[in-house]
């Protein structure tokens, strides 16, 4: 897709901008408004060389897939008819706390009605426009920041345990085909010659040929937020607790500090519901926590990430070993860890890759989610001044570029080819 240049902002429209949240999102949206010719403070209370405090954020432990192919929402329909047996199967992709149900419910009613056959067909239409966005808005960022060495061009492999799953997996073909994905199918001969040490049980397979993967995600943060400091930007340690307002400018609160600004990006994540509501914006955000289990010996056995959906992990082989990430648990952004999700993943796997070994660590981490899968980027109906820009959901990693150059278009004001109407902060 053609991206319209930005115009770079003359001296007089020069802006200081605060962007809350150094995840990929926020990382990338600061970039890209360095290169749009402002002033950049980006606030959290850890960067992307803190390993340990990084931890916490969705963009350290994902599958670190580019999934250009990833136009389907989670609801899709009949998921209404599937979930109460997965909430049953205590090794099933779903989990939830029981007792946030209620906390949960409007969510969760929102969701069930995005399930709709009418509503999937317009999220597929919108999601494929922006993925169909992906590399404008990732390859300048990658390129600046030195970051080529980083990407794995392998492709990426869902596999199919019978003609059963694969005939349910039509309706998707389909609609990505639509979307312009560029897939080819495979019998188990073939996926056998191209990955040997997977137990022979699969019977097709799904690749999803200019899909590629990062190595690792959190190198290429640090890339970015190097990059970032290189080109004179601000960081501002504290967490961002809202904004005090006059028609002059922002006062950006950080616990006891301020800090003056004429623009606001809330790219927190799945935090930014808590940052929305503290400047007036209620936004239907969830959490889809997901996990990952870490077998340091096994980064070899696969060319290419490698995903059953049935089990709702991607296997992706990495210089640090096998990261196997996916599930997922709704249950919000205080509870801990359970050790019952990472030992199914870790089960689960030594049954598909015999020779995977021991697994050395395990992750939680918070999708920032949409009950319609959409992310939301645009201004705020209270303020236009306060951009939002999260909720990426499954693919954040995907979309972080082109997240941040639609905010810099928005803040230089000036058109992108994509509609944000569907994207819009209030649409629930
Ligand atoms: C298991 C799993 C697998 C995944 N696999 C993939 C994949 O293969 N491909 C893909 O594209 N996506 C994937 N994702 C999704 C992707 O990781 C996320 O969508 C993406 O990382 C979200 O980035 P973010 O910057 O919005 O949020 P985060 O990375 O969570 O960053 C948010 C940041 O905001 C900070 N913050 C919070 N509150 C405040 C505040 N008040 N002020 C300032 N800062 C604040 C936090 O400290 C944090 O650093 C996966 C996610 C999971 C959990």
């Amino acid at each position: 897709m053609a991206w319209p240049e930005l115009t770079p902002a003359g001296a007089d429209d020069r802006k200081r901008v605060v962007v809350a949240g150094a995840g990929l999102v926020g990382l990338s949206c600061a970039l890209w408004l360095q290169r749009a010719g402002h002033e950049v403070f980006l606030a959290d209370r850890h960067t992307p060389d803190e390993t340990q405090a990084y931890r916490h954020s969705a963009s350290y432990g994902n599958a670190c897939t580019i999934a250009f192919g990833a136009c389907l929402p989670v609801a899709m329909p009949g998921i209404l008819g599937q979930v109460p047996g997965m909430l049953l199967d205590r090794a099933s992709p779903l989990s939830i706390f029981w007792r946030d149900l209620p906390q949960l419910a409007p969510w969760l009613m929102s969701f069930v009605h995005a399930s709709r056959r009418d509503q999937v067909d317009r999220i597929v239409t919108v999601l494929g426009a922006l993925l169909r966005a992906t590399e404008p808005g990732l390859e300048p960022l990658i390129t600046a920041a030195g970051a080529t060495g980083l990407l794995r061009r392998t492709g990426c492999l869902y596999l199919y345990r019978n003609e059963t799953e694969f005939l349910q997996a039509q309706t998707g073909i389909a609609l990505r085909e639509r979307e312009g994905v560029r897939m080819s199918i495979l019998n188990a001969a073939e996926i056998q010659a191209r990955e040997p040490h997977l137990a022979p049980l699969y019977h097709k397979g799904l690749e999803f040929l200019d899909a590629y993967s990062i190595d690792t995600p959190r190198a290429y943060a640090l890339a970015l937020y190097t990059l970032f400091l290189q080109q004179g930007g601000h960081f501002l340690r504290g967490e961002v607790q809202g904004a005090t307002r006059t028609s002059e400018a922002l006062t950006v609160l950080l616990g006891d500090r301020t800090q003056q600004a004429d623009r606001l990006v809330i790219a927190a994540g799945a935090w930014s519901g808590r940052l929305a509501a503290r400047v007036g914006d209620r936004v239907r955000l969830n959490t889809e926590r997901g996990y990952h289990v870490l077998f340091p010996h096994a980064g070899t056995l696969l060319s290419a990430p490698t995903c059953y959906p049935a089990h709702g992990f991607y296997m992706t082989p990495l210089g640090e070993g096998l990261r196997v990430a996916g599930t997922v648990e709704l249950g919000g952004l205080d509870q801990p860890a359970r050790r019952v999700r990472t030992d199914v993943i870790a089960r689960k796997t030594q049954t598909l890759l015999p020779d995977v070994g021991a697994a050395t660590d395990t992750w939680l981490g918070f999708r920032p989610s949409m009950p319609d899968s959409l992310p939301v980027i645009g201004p705020s109906p209270t303020d236009p001044r306060i951009i939002h820009a999260y909720g990426h959901g499954h693919i954040g990693l995907t979309l972080s570029g082109i997240t941040g150059r639609i905010v810099a278009h928005l803040i230089n004001g000036q058109n992108t080819p994509i509609d944000l109407h569907p994207l819009r902060p209030n649409r629930f």
